[in-house]
């Protein structure tokens, strides 16, 4: 068990689409840090908020872990580790807590062009590559297709010219990466967006109010920008 902290944890990614935007919220909320060195940890200053700057793929571990309290997430991120938690019997051990309004993206099953789509029936029987196997999977059994699913860490939207899968599940913002390798979008699992993942309960004593202090700030801050 770890010991108790007194100070509250929060992962961001370490860089990519919502490194800067994440830290640009938290600190609109009146937060200050001091960078250690290898730039893996941002001690706070103002408040006792420290930020550990992470991979996405592994906030919500460290928040099913208890190593952190709160992370900075896409919904898709986390919505596939939780169905992949519940594929293995595994409780849900963190919820999304707020959407923050970037990010914004929208997992979908793309086809080659040449295809004319009649619904996912059409799946039956076909290979489709993806990132995301627990959503798709549950998608598929949803549609009641038979449809065998092929998991790539990445470079998913080349697999069907390359012979490896008929059909892709991916993240699609415009649409512009489908449509550079011949395949459409035709079905949207879900909408996605940066979110604030935290615990499935509350958290108690000192962490708790410092929880509070944070979520009521960030609620301003969401509202100042709608
Ligand atoms: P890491 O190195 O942290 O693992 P990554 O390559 O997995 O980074 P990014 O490409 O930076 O992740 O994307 C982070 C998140 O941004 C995605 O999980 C998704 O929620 C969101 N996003 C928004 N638009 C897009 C897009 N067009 N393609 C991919 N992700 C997008
Ligand atoms: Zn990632």
């Amino acid at each position: 068990v770890a010991p108790a902290r007194d100070r509250l944890r929060i992962a961001i990614q370490k860089s990519g689409r919502l490194a800067d935007p994440a830290r640009a919220l938290l600190a609109s909320c009146g937060l200050t840090w001091r960078e250690s060195r290898d730039r893996l940890f941002c001690y706070g200053e103002t408040l006792p908020i420290d930020l550990l700057l992470v991979r996405d793929d592994d906030i919500p571990g460290l928040i099913a872990d208890g190593v952190c309290d709160f992370g900075v997430v896409g919904r898709n991120v986390l919505a596939e580790q939780d169905a992949g938690r519940v594929a293995h019997d595994q409780a849900s051990a963190f919820r999304e807590w707020r959407a923050l309004g970037f990010g914004k993206c929208r997992l979908a099953v793309a086809v080659p062009e040449g295809w004319s789509w009649q619904g996912p029936a059409q799946l039956s029987g076909m290979r489709v590559a993806t990132s995301y196997p627990a959503l798709l999977s549950r998608w598929l059994a949803d549609q009641g297709v038979a449809a065998e699913v092929a998991f790539l860490s990445g470079s998913v939207e080349i697999a069907p010219r390359l012979g490896q899968a008929d059909a892709v599940c991916d993240i699609v913002s415009s649409g512009g990466t489908l449509a550079a390798n011949q395949l459409k979008p035709v079905a949207t699992l879900f909408e996605s967006e940066a979110v604030l993942a935290g615990p499935v309960a509350e958290l108690d004593a000192i962490r708790g109010e410092l929880a509070a202090l944070l979520l009521r700030r960030l609620d301003g801050a969401l509202r100042m920008r709608h």
